[in-house]
């Protein structure tokens, strides 16, 4: 067992400085002085961080920690904090260890008893899921899903057996691929997409799958809240043309399976066949 009273005690402390999304005025009167006091900052991309310092004018030095320098920017984070110096990690955006590297000097500090303090602030999944209508609790945070569609599919399949609204990061290239592959594995479920949070051109869309899955010309950072399941028992792992084919070599007629499938997934008749006949092999 470990018990931190982050305030009361003596040790140099690693703060995880959360900052803003997209709109500078996210930034909090307590994250800046945090990096002003600190002794050194580690970011994930110096080039993004420095505009933020500089706008806060905060000079503190600045070394880099990421994905591929992490174990050892955690060996000279630990050393730092070993022989006497405060340090702080941030990321490009919101929380250092939600989807971003984080996690890892984390652990590794957490093993030597060094005090870990977390300074709150912007967060694009949490921005994302209050405005969407959609159930709050429980729900999953998935961040992004893998990029090949095979994979996808398969984390989308585990998404089905439980009955809460899941959340995903996406980048815009693949938005609409996400979008349909959603709508084929889960169903014609209630979603959001929230795009640019905090910027100016803020965006939150919300509707069935069907209705959002082709939107066309959709740019920016985004966040997917899909609405919960009002489940029945469905075999997510086959894609929709997939579990038709299925029913079909069952003996089914064509229309019987349509029928059949747009029924478990509680899709529309009409969109099912559409789909069956633009893509069936
Ligand atoms: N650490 C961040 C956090 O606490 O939210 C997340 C960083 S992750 C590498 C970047 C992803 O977060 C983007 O691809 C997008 O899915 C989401 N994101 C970040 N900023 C966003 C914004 N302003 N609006 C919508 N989504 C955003």
């Amino acid at each position: 067992m470990r018990r931190q009273k982050s305030f009361i005690n003596d040790f140099n402390t690693l703060y995880l400085v959360a900052t803003p999304i997209g709109n500078l005025d996210d930034m909090t009167f307590r994250s800046i002085e945090t990096l002003k006091k600190v002794d050194v900052i580690f970011a994930e991309d110096k080039r993004v961080s420095i505009k933020l310092l500089n706008h806060f004018d905060i000079k503190t030095p600045l070394h880099t920690y990421h994905e591929f320098n992490k174990e050892s920017a955690t060996k000279e984070i630990i050393d730092k904090l070993m022989s006497g110096l405060d340090v702080a990690l941030i990321s490009d955006a919101g929380y250092p260890v939600i989807s971003d590297p984080g996690y890892f000097v984390v652990k590794e500090a957490l093993k030597e008893d060094i005090n870990v303090v977390s300074i709150p602030g912007a967060n694009a999944l949490l921005s994302a899921l209050v405005v969407s209508g959609i159930a709050p609790m429980p729900f999953t945070f998935f961040g992004f899903l893998d990029s090949k569609e095979g994979k996808r599919r398969k984390q989308l399949a585990e998404f089905s057996k439980q009955n809460e609204t899941i959340i995903l990061y996406e980048s815009p290239h693949r938005i609409n691929k996400t979008l349909n592959n959603i709508y084929e594995v889960l169903g014609d479920r209630e979603i959001a997409l929230a795009r640019e949070l905090t910027k100016k051109f803020e965006e939150i869309i919300t509707g069935k799958v069907s209705e959002i899955k082709d939107i066309e010309d959709i740019k920016g950072e985004m966040v997917i809240i899909i609405g919960p399941n009002n489940n029945e028992e469905v075999d997510l792992e086959l894609s929709l043309i997939d579990a038709i084919e299925r029913e079909i070599d069952n003996g089914l007629s064509e229309k019987e399976a349509i029928k059949t499938i747009a029924k478990k997934r509680k899709l529309q008749k009409n969109t099912v066949y559409m789909e069956y006949h633009s893509n069936k092999k």
